[in-house]
């Protein structure tokens, strides 16, 4: 803010002075705008505690000489009426010159210490050029002035002036060119140093129209201003601040401004010869000599500077490209340079009709050992594993990192798939031996993916997800440590991923239908409910069974698409059978077959509620049949269950028996009805019916119902009554039948059957 206050004020106090007449008074003035501009630098370098304030201290110096030389001036002239020349005025003056001088050097310095040979050369030329140029026009108009009797002193002086203003200006272009940080301040200085030179080489030259003395106190006071100002900026601080950048480089606009320093001389000399006034020949050829061998040296400097930026170019990127290609952690290539290699492998594969195969090692449960044992050691895990790999596979083949623990190897032309899982073999015993990092014996078990492109269709990250599949089989069997993923398993795939596509739109377009089994009451035979059973209709009349597409929908949300799809149908469907009979539905239940993935999911109880809402069928009628197994694959199972009972439905525990709940559990679930499963029926084994007993009379015990599965023949309805099972379910009293028939009735056709099994 100070140095806005000091601006202003300075520019009122210009104003003044030009309002004022010539005399004492305005003298007084001019000397009061110069050494305010004193106290200013030496106020501002104390204020902002600059860190090298030695230039300022000189710029301090040199206006003070100035200001001297002024007030020595305005004395002779104000009070002894006379301007002698030369006077004790001009040596003050001609101190100011060095002093000046001495602050920009020293300010370059700071700002950038490194020698700048380039920026140096340049401003050799712009001195050389001005140089000339005012030698020519200011300097030898005096020098010759000896023929009306000037003294050899007076001329001295009178050519010191523009030999001191070229050289500040060749400092200040060295300046402007040199490397370091160019803001508000750094242009306030520049503009106060152009000032003065300005303002000096207009007083000095011979010839000069200048109303005198106000426009070129105009400049001086100008630049008096400028320099307080600048100097109280609170910026001044970061003027000798050194650049992070090395920004001296050879740009156009250099260029423009050498080139016109260097054409200013000859063609000074043209006008010169044009006007009548020649340059003397000696001073033409010395400076043309001068300028050209300084123009060639700067093109040396020009052509060494272009060949270093384009090696630094190089080297850069060189650097990139292995930065890039590189995993930094074990040097091995990166996921995107081995994703090209493989491109460029399937392309000459295609062309020379060869295979290409990739192998995926995975490192087993990698996660859980930086757990146990720190990062540090999982990294020299990872180092070690990239170091058999190579040592396993050779120099042939690339290697590379895909990230975390997976490592690949690329096997060009494989003479045949063998080829690739001897690779794969070599690898695995190149990795069974323990491990060794800092001193600890570790085992890590690796998993490998194969997968060899044989029929030239796939492209590198088709191939790579290939591998990945068959490396998660592998992580999904027990015992293998290694899969190929060929042709036969790609084709496994495509069906698979076509069937997914072919059942997703089979939900949403009429493709599924479901068929109800009847399940009846042991004891009299009468039907107690249904169970809902999925069909399929493909497009090719064919009816698929569960069995081949339930297990597929598992593997996405496809399954949940599915059972809601089954519980809207299933209640809107008996809804409708009890509005149309309601005495022969009012005590009669339904089943639905929920899988464990869309038990998992949050959405499970809402689907429920929202179909039995919808149906408008009381909860009571509604059982949701749950398989055992889900009890342990899906932790959450257990509070699920809880929650959709407090909907007021059923659940049942499907298929109980081939899990690994035991009988004991039971007490602890959310269960109503345990669903012996049909294995136990046919089971030869000695002990079978004993264990039904056991199931039943536990459930019981807890106040459960007990229902047997896959019920075909009499001699098994027999044990069941022997063993008090609650109800049955199974081929001798009906398959699965459509709903139609159900709502006729149709099912009552089978219970003469179960008389005769009552006969016998
Ligand atoms: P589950 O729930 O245990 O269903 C009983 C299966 O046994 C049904 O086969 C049924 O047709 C069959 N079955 C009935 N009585 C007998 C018999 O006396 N002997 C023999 N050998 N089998 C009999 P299905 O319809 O093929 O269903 C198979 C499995 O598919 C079901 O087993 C169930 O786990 C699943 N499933 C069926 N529908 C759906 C559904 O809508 N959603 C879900 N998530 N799974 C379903
Ligand atoms: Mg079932
Ligand atoms: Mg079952």
């Amino acid at each position: 803010m100070v140095w806005r206050v000091y601006l202003g004020a300075g520019a009122a106090v210009i104003s003044l002075y030009l309002l004022v007449p010539a005399g004492p008074v305005r003298d007084v003035i001019y000397l009061a705008v110069g050494l305010s501009c004193v106290i200013a630098i030496c106020a501002g370098t104390r204020l902002h505690r600059t860190a090298s304030p030695g230039p300022w201290y000189l710029f301090a110096a040199g206006q003070m000489a100035w200001v001297m030389g002024d007030a020595i001036y305005s004395w002779n002239l104000d009070v002894r009426h006379v301007t002698p020349f030369p006077s004790a005025a001009d040596v003050a003056y001609l101190i100011a010159y060095p002093l000046l001088a001495a602050g920009v050097g020293t300010l370059i310095r700071a700002r950038s210490p490194r020698m700048d040979l380039p920026g140096t050369i340049d401003s050799a030329i712009v001195l050389v050029g001005i140089g000339l140029v005012s030698w020519a026009w200011i300097a030898q108009p005096l020098v010759s002035a000896s023929a009306s009797g000037v003294s050899t002193l007076a001329r001295s002086v009178a050519v010191a002036y523009p030999v001191g203003d070229v050289l500040l200006l060749a400092l200040l272009v060295k300046l402007v060119t040199a490397p370091g940080t160019t803001s508000t301040v750094f242009r306030m200085l520049v503009g106060a140093v152009a000032l003065q030179v300005v303002a000096d080489t207009a007083f000095a030259a011979p010839s000069q129209g200048w109303d005198y003395p106000s426009a070129l106190d105009l400049l001086w006071l100008g630049s008096y201003v400028l320099w307080g100002a600048l100097a109280l900026h609170p910026q001044m601080a970061g003027l000798s601040r050194r650049p992070d950048l090395h920004s001296g480089r050879f740009t156009g606009r250099r260029m423009t401004a050498l080139g016109a320093a260097a054409v200013l001389s000859p063609a000074t000399f043209l006008i010169g010869m044009a006007l009548g006034r020649p340059v003397d020949a000696w001073t033409a050829v010395g400076g043309a000599l001068v300028l050209t061998s300084l123009v060639l040296a700067r093109m040396a400097c020009a052509v060494d500077e272009i060949r270093v930026t384009a090696g630094q170019r190089d080297w850069l990127q060189d650097e990139i490209f292995f930065r890039a290609a590189h995993d930094p952690l074990t040097g091995l290539f990166t996921r995107a340079y081995m994703l090209h290699l493989v491109e460029e492998t399937l392309r000459r594969g295609q062309v020379a009709g060869t295979a290409t195969g990739l192998v995926l090692v995975d490192l087993d449960r990698f996660t859980a050992l930086t757990d146990v044992w720190g990062p540090a050691i999982g990294d020299d895990i990872l180092r070690e594993t990239a170091r058999r790999i190579v040592g396993a596979v050779g120099p042939h083949h690339a290697v590379g990192r895909l990230g975390d623990d997976q490592f690949i190897v690329l096997i060009e032309a494989p003479e045949a798939q063998e080829q690739t899982t001897f690779v794969a073999g070599e690898l695995l015993t190149a990795l069974r031996s323990p491990y060794e990092p800092d001193g600890y014996l570790i085992d890590v078990a690796a998993r490998i993916g194969l997968s060899v492109n044989a029929d030239m269709g796939v492209n590198a990250s088709v191939l790579l997800r290939e591998a990945q599949i068959a490396n998660r089989r592998v992580k999904a069997s027990p015992t293998a440590s290694f899969e190929v993923f060929d042709n036969h398993l790609r084709r496994e795939v495509m069906q698979r991923v076509e069937m997914e596509a072919a059942l997703r739109r089979a939900i949403f377009h009429g493709g599924l239908e479901l068929v109800y089994q009847p399940v009846v009451a042991v004891g009299t035979g009468a039907v107690n409910g249904y169970e809902a059973l999925l069909r399929w209709n493909g497009s090719n009349g064919v009816v698929r069974m569960p069995a081949e597409f339930i297990p597929i929908a598992e593997k996405s949300d496809l399954i949940c698409d599915i059972g809601r799809w089954v519980l809207t149908e299933t209640t809107r469907q008996f809804a409708a059978w009890k509005a149309a009979d309601p005495h022969r539905f009012s005590h009669r239940t339904i089943a639905v077959n929920i899988s464990g993935r869309h038990l998992a999911d949050q959405r499970i109880v809402e689907d429920v509620s929202a179909a039995l809402v919808a149906s408008g069928l009381p909860a009571h009628h509604l059982i949701i049949e749950v398989t055992e197994t889900v009890l342990v694959d899906v932790p959450i199972a257990v509070i699920r269950l809880g929650a959709l009972r407090a909907l007021g439905v059923t659940i049942s525990l499907d298929d109980f028996g081939t899990g690994y709940t035991s009988i004991g559990q039971l007490r602890t679930l959310p269960v109503d009805t345990v669903k012996i499963d049909r294995s136990f029926l046919f089971s030869i084994e000695p002990g079978s019916s004993e264990l039904i007993a056991l199931i039943t009379a536990a459930a019981h015990a807890r106040g459960m119902l007990v229902v047997a599965e896959g019920v075909e023949r009499p001699d098994q309805l027999n044990v069941l009554k022997d063993l008090d099972c609650d109800s049955a379910q199974g081929y001798l009293f009906a398959g699965p039948l459509s709903s139609d028939a159900v709502g006729d009735g149709d099912e009552l056709a089978f219970l003469p059957r179960l008389d005769v099994v009552r006969e016998g």
